[in-house]
């Protein structure tokens, strides 16, 4: 996912801007993994191999989500906490 690309995502479900944590990029500025935070209605969106997981609750796979918040686990908790975002039950 290219970085520019960022500007043209909100949060699906009530439209709100999105702020974006980078755990790994490639050489052209491709976000490969990192996490999409929506301060509005506190949801967090995986990016997993360069695609934001952005689909709604009921659809939501967990053990998708699952190796990259583990693989981030201290960064994820760190950008969850600023945000007042808790993490989805396992
Ligand atoms: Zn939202």
């Amino acid at each position: 996912m290219k970085k520019s690309f960022l500007q043209k995502l909100c949060c699906p479900i009530d439209k709100h801007e999105l702020e974006i944590r980078i755990f790994l990029q490639d050489e052209k500025e491709n976000i490969i993994e990192g996490l999409l935070t929506c301060p509005s209605c506190k949801r967090y969106y995986p990016v997993i191999y360069g695609i934001p997981i952005m689909t709604p609750d009921e659809y939501r796979e967990k053990s998708l989500e699952e190796p990259l918040l583990k693989k981030w686990g201290v960064q994820v908790q760190e950008e969850l906490k600023k945000t007042h975002i808790t993490l989805l039950e396992k």
